[in-house]
């Protein structure tokens, strides 16, 4: 069963999302003209904040670790087989096989090693995930993602192997005005012919909407703060 009282809460934070969303698409020649995907960042959640968010009508969730996800979703996937599961935390070539056979899309491809073993891994399981190319939009010597010049080499090598390319995402760094980081990324999008952009967390998706995000990722906003 899931909580009533949760569920009444979600539903209250995932319809302020929605109209945050909505407002900044407004009048916007910058927004996605499809809509924008309300991602749930699902990391250290427990099955019932997720259920009550699938009540709530979210329908796709990000986990950071595989571990953790295997530990959680498979009974939550038979449950709600509509749902799409975004591993949004870095993956590591060692792990490829399991997050091909427990996620739908990778959100996190970022050196060619990582592309070449997840292509393997997709022919090897007969399956095909969407994938997202992370950038490391502003350089940081400790942030996941290709560097800003390597990435049109990165989104080629992922055409080349025939990795179903969705989008491109990034994570600004902290402490920054966002906007120029998204800007950024949607242009690396543009020039290369990729269509979706995965940007905006709780303290800046409505700016990622306005600058014309696909899909963002939120966890304080819908779920509340973490305990960690
Ligand atoms: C945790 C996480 C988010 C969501 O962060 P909030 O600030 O809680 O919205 C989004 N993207 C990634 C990659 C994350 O790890």
């Amino acid at each position: 069963m899931v909580d009533g009282g949760i569920v009444g809460s979600q539903i209250q934070h995932v319809a302020g999302v929605r109209q945050v969303i909505a407002n900044a698409c407004e009048n916007n020649p910058l927004a996605a003209s499809g809509g924008v995907t309300v991602l749930g960042a699902s990391k250290s959640q427990p099955a019932a904040m997720i259920e009550a968010m699938v009540a709530a009508g979210v329908m796709d969730f990000g986990e950071n670790r595989v571990q953790e996800a295997e530990a959680k979703w498979p009974i939550l996937k038979k449950k709600y087989p509509e749902i799409r599961l975004h591993l949004i935390g870095s993956l590591q070539s060692n792990k490829a096989a399991d997050a091909v056979a427990l996620f739908d899309v990778i959100q996190t491809v970022d050196r060619v090693k990582v592309a070449d073993v997840l292509a393997a891994e997709m022919a090897r399981q007969g399956k095909v995930l969407p994938c997202y190319v992370q950038v490391n939009i502003g350089g940081e010597a400790q942030k996941a993602g290709v560097g800003v010049p390597e990435a049109p080499a990165l989104i080629a090598h992922c055409r080349a192997l025939g990795l179903v390319l969705e989008g491109l995402m990034c994570v600004p760094p902290l402490g920054h005005h966002p906007a120029p980081y998204f800007a950024l990324l949607a242009k690396i999008a543009k020039s290369a012919g990729v269509s979706g952009l995965s940007m905006g967390m709780s303290d800046d998706y409505e700016t990622a909407v306005r600058m014309g995000a696909t899909c963002v990722r939120l966890g304080r906003v819908l779920f509340g703060e973490r305990a960690v």
